[in-house]
């Protein structure tokens, strides 16, 4: 790979980057790392080129661009970071900082690995762009990594499946997601990557055949009933996911309708619920299969309306309907921020929450098995998003209750909470919500504060962390509980 193979994608995505300037962070980069050589026997700037391209496919700015060509040059090289700094300014500077602090911990399974975790939520709240940076040069790794040893090659894609694809996923980021999982797949999992492969592949490519056909017709009819199609393709499922959600659903590849799904890009919401119309009187429809993630976006803020049909040969495909501004978000992400000026459905503070209560953790006294239990169901757990009467949507961590949506909602309606109300049927207070519920929280004002039981079921940090303020030691002590629970 050259420069130009990098200013070409660049100059494709019509990206704002000053050229002279990514000249010479090459040049820089090239002076460095001269004549070093990888374990593939590639030179070795040939992997921040290939960073810095991935970051320029999806789009990322200038300075993140810039960094990805640097981010080796301090861990690796006699240049210094404070040579960069010099050269390029402390934005790319404190990017690069933020990818060589992250270190070379090596990673043998999340417990034993909580510091580096810690340092990456540090990082990430202060500048996500550092998680990006590190999403491209993981990827990249990935790509070279046959060169390596085995133990080695099991150990990043062990890590690569554990934690940067549920941050990507988390993130929204669907395009670095799919690729680094499918990329680490075969290294952490070599025996069931080539036996699902050759199960999944030829009926992947008999299905999207399938979609091939239903296209032309379903774009007939979209234009003859005056919907504008912007663009229509079949997507197969990346592999991993398919996997993951196989061995959820006890290996029954016929419980699983997405492994191929037709993807219509019209232009506007108006037109999506139009074309859902259209699709539902041309194709039947399963049951409990509509699904509207526009009206209730999942808490990675993915929006797009997936609905299951038959077609016309008795197969079942599924189709996924979005404007183009939705599907540039389910492709990017957070890194869809850095593209387009337009107002985004949600700004990305609101994809960082949870990215700054971890950095924060790192900042208190609360010791490891807390902290990574709080990581795994903040990060690693599956979320679920339930709505306030008002209709804002509050995303918290699957089985949580109603005494944690009112801890969520303000610390008071957590301590008088005295009952709930589910869909408009009363419940008790440790119901487990489910996606799409609608809460109300009724409270008693003279009510004290909150019943140390609780804490024998409520999921989310906040609301065991508060009912603890008020509870007195000997109190909690007399309950039993167990260590999480404290
Ligand atoms: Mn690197």
């Amino acid at each position: 790979m050259t420069f130009n193979d990098l200013a070409a994608v660049i100059k494709k995505n019509k990206l704002k980057v000053d050229l002279t300037l990514l000249r010479l962070a090459y040049d820089f980069a090239c002076e460095a790392h001269k004549g070093q050589i990888r374990a593939n026997k590639q030179k070795a700037i040939e992997h921040p080129l290939r960073t810095a391209q991935i970051l320029a496919e999806v789009s990322m700015d200038e300075s993140t661009i810039v960094a990805g060509l640097l981010h080796d040059v301090p861990e690796d090289t006699h240049k210094t970071l404070k040579d960069i700094k010099d050269d390029f300014g402390s934005e790319v500077a404190m990017l690069v900082e933020g990818i060589t602090k992250l270190g070379k911990l090596k990673y043998r399974g999340i417990d034993r690995y909580l510091e580096n975790l810690r340092k990456m939520f540090v990082a990430m709240a202060r500048d996500i762009r550092t998680i990006i940076i590190k999403f491209a040069d993981r990827l990249d790794n990935l790509e070279t990594l046959s060169a390596l040893p085995q133990k080695k090659q099991i150990r990043i894609a062990q890590e690569t499946l554990e934690i940067y694809g549920p941050i990507a996923q988390r993130l929204g980021i669907g395009v670095l997601r799919t690729a680094l999982e499918d990329g680490a797949f075969k290294y952490a999992h070599r025996k069931e990557y080539d036996k699902f492969t050759k199960q999944i592949s030829s009926r992947q490519d008999k299905l999207l055949q399938i979609v091939s056909k239903v296209q032309v017709q379903l774009k007939k009819e979209l234009n003859n009933n005056n919907i504008k199609v912007i663009d229509c393709h079949g997507r197969a499922k990346g592999l991993y996911s398919l996997y993951q959600k196989l061995l959820k659903h006890n290996n029954d590849i016929n419980q699983i309708y997405d492994l191929v799904a037709l993807r219509v890009i019209v232009p506007t919401i108006a037109d999506c619920y139009a074309a859902l119309g259209v699709i539902h009187s041309k194709f039947k429809p399963l049951k409990e299969r509509i699904k509207d993630y526009i009206a209730q976006p999942k808490p990675n803020h993915y929006r797009s309306l997936h609905t299951t049909v038959f077609c016309d040969l008795g197969d079942i495909i599924e189709i996924q309907i979005r404007d183009s501004k939705m599907h540039e978000e389910a492709e990017y992400g957070i890194a869809s921020h850095w593209h387009y000026k337009e107002a985004k459905s949600c700004k990305p503070e609101e994809y960082l929450n949870w990215v700054k209560e971890l950095a924060k953790w790192h900042k208190s006294k609360d010791d490891r098995d807390d902290y990574l239990q709080s990581l795994k169901i903040e990060v690693f757990q599956n979320r679920i998003f339930v709505f306030t009467p008002q209709g804002d949507i509050i995303d918290l961590p699957e089985s949580s209750t109603p005494v944690d949506f009112a801890y969520h909602i303000h610390t008071d309606i957590g301590n008088q909470i005295v009952g709930a109300k589910i869909n408009n049927n009363i419940v008790s207070l440790d119901e487990k919500l489910k996606s799409g519920d609608m809460v109300e929280i009724i409270i008693d004002k003279n009510r004290k504060g909150p019943n140390y039981d609780w804490l024998k079921f409520v999921k989310t940090r906040s609301a065991r962390s508060k009912i603890r303020q008020y509870a007195k030691p000997h109190l909690w002590q007399r309950l039993k509980l167990k260590p999480w629970q404290r």
